[in-house]
């Protein structure tokens, strides 16, 4: 898939925007100052594939408690600032590898500026990441009190500009709105605009299946276009969920390779067996292997026998008792119901990266 080509914009040791792969993004959920939970979530989503993590620096004690953070985890971090420009000073000394600005309400240009040089000295950059849900007030009231793409971008565009004044160009964009097509219209007309980096994600977009489908209607799109350079799905839910969503929708677009395909049938009066149990037994058991896999859980040889072919591993119940087992397109015998994760486990080996 063809990528639009922003600058690219290092961020402590990975590379974000050009040509390189869209790194997924989640966001931790305990106040910073927890050192140990803090650090306990991020290298469990660590292991999950997660990339880059943000943590919120509300006062003091949190942006100290990024030293001890940093030694501890193996991605870059980023905080995320509001309000008092100094948390952010004293976060970027204390190691932060990125910061998050929102141009609502950090507006005073000397106190940026201190932030810029401070960013210089580091080589720290910055995310400037608009959010429809606190765009500055003032805007807010000149529009009618309406806040939309233009108004978004409005913002943007004067806070852009007061980095760019003082020679900054270490930046990467976000413009979310809890709105999926607001978000995907704000993101085009942005990647039209600027050769920043994009950072994309609907935001606030609530749990499961609601905030899953409201994230995919913002952010497919984008990603089929070649937009976006990084990514959160911003779920009411664990952050690690977050990083699984990011994975799975990112695969499904040939983005993130290293990971599996689950195929199985959604079950009707020719099932053999119960293949929403099972689908989600074989679910559990692939989530913790980064294997470029693809396996089928089928209830009857209906549609069982294709769809078992043309998977890695396929499993096509011919009744109750007996289960065709398929590997690389082959039938090579059957198993019993219960034996399927075991054999799964025997052969997955053969497709490990
Ligand atoms: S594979 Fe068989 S059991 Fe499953 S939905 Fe299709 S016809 Fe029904």
């Amino acid at each position: 898939m063809i990528r639009e080509h922003t600058k690219q914009i290092k961020v402590g040791n990975i590379i974000i925007g050009g040509q390189n792969k869209v790194v997924i993004q989640s966001m931790c959920n305990i106040k910073t100052e927890k050192v140990d939970e803090v650090v306990k979530q991020i290298l469990e989503m660590e292991e999950e594939g997660l990339e880059l993590i943000r943590v919120s620096v509300l006062d003091f004690k949190d942006a100290e408690a990024i030293k001890e953070i940093k030694k501890r985890i193996h991605i870059p971090l980023v905080c995320d600032i509001h309000y008092d420009y100094r948390l952010a000073l004293k976060a970027i000394e204390s190691g932060a590898d990125k910061i998050r600005l929102n141009p609502g309400n950090l507006k005073n240009e000397d106190q940026i500026n201190q932030i810029i040089d401070c960013c210089k000295k580091y080589n720290v950059p910055i995310r400037i990441g608009v959010n429809s849900g606190s765009v500055d007030p003032e805007l807010v009231k000149q529009n009618n009190n309406k806040v939309d793409v233009d108004l978004m971008l409005k913002s943007l565009d004067r806070y852009i500009e007061i980095f760019e004044k003082h020679n900054f160009y270490n930046l990467v964009l976000a413009l979310k709105s809890s709105n999926p097509l607001t978000t995907l219209e704000a993101y085009r007309k942005a990647s039209k605009r600027y050769s920043y980096p994009l950072h994309i994600g609907v935001t606030e977009t609530s749990y499961k299946d609601i905030g899953l489908i409201r994230s995919c209607v913002g952010l497919v799109p984008l990603l089929l276009e070649g937009i976006g350079d990084t990514i959160r799905i911003s779920l009411s839910d664990e952050p690690i969920e977050e990083v699984r969503a990011c994975k799975r929708l990112l695969h499904e677009l040939n983005l993130y390779p290293n990971y599996y395909t689950l195929i199985s049938c959604p079950m009707c009066g020719r099932a053999n067996a119960n293949i929403m149990e099972l689908s989600r037994k074989v679910d559990s058991y692939l989530q913790k292997k980064n294997y470029h896999i693809t396996v089928a859980i089928m209830g009857c040889v209906v549609n069982g026998v294709g769809e078992g072919k043309n998977a890695d591993i396929g499993f096509a119940f011919n009744n109750s008792t007996t289960c065709s087992v398929f590997v690389k397109g082959k039938i090579i015998g059957t198993c019993h119901p219960s034996e399927v994760i075991s054999y799964l486990e025997k052969y997955l080996d053969e497709f490990k990266l």
